[in-house]
């Protein structure tokens, strides 16, 4: 008989498990940070079971927020519009300059009430290993809004995550400022911050701490 070859010590992952749709599904989940195969099943059989007025609103958020959602021109935070909402609010300080890895460091900050000035999102931390040099952040865009003579800057306070990375991106990005515009403060978070973890887990009174005694590089 040659049935039973097709059933024999072929491995069953090679036959996708589900219906094409669940499978992607899966997958499309799988990429997601955080999420790995079983969450990601876990989830895709939570959204199968939802009725549709439930899980459609997600759908229709994941695509509004692409389609409408891009990078403020300024400080490349996320913004609807040509520019985001700090850097349209004239009551926020123009001189004071939070440099952040991404835009949700942001939030973070903003919660703690500690900062009235504006923000710039570099978009990552420097990581040759990983092939991330300083053309591949935002650092050239920050240089040249501290040398804009229109809007003069007092303070540029580096708040890259206390990691490895976070580190070498303050220092690079110190001693770049230290080149050209050695009359501006540049500073960096004081300490209390877990050291290796990310801004955005540090709690607000932590960071509110770390932002008032933040100290010069
Ligand atoms: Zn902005």
């Amino acid at each position: 008989m040659t049935r039973t070859s097709t059933w024999s010590s072929a491995p069953q992952q090679a036959e996708p498990v589900y219906a094409a749709p669940v499978n992607r599904l899966i997958t499309e989940l799988a990429r997601l940070p955080g999420i790995g195969q079983r969450t990601a099943q876990r989830l895709a059989f939570h959204i199968l079971r939802m009725p549709p007025e439930d899980v459609l609103p997600l759908a229709e958020a994941i695509r509004e927020v692409k389609e409408t959602v891009g990078q403020c021109e300024v400080c490349f935070n996320l913004a609807v519009g040509p520019r985001c909402r700090i850097c349209e609010d004239t009551r926020r300080d123009a001189d004071l300059i939070c440099v952040v890895e991404e835009p949700g460091d942001v939030i973070p900050i903003e919660r703690t009430n500690e900062w009235s000035g504006r923000y710039h999102v570099l978009g990552g931390a420097l990581s040759p290993i990983d092939g991330v040099d300083p053309e591949d952040l935002k650092i050239a865009e920050l240089y040249e809004r501290v040398k804009d003579p229109a809007h003069p800057v007092r303070e540029v306070v580096v708040a890259t995550n206390p990691t490895t990375t976070g580190e070498a991106t303050a220092l690079h990005i110190a001693a770049g400022l230290r080149e050209f515009a050695s009359d501006i403060t540049v500073t960096r978070l004081a300490s209390g911050l877990p050291v290796g973890a990310d801004l955005e887990y540090a709690d607000e009174l932590t960071l509110g701490r770390a932002l008032a005694g933040r100290r010069a590089v």
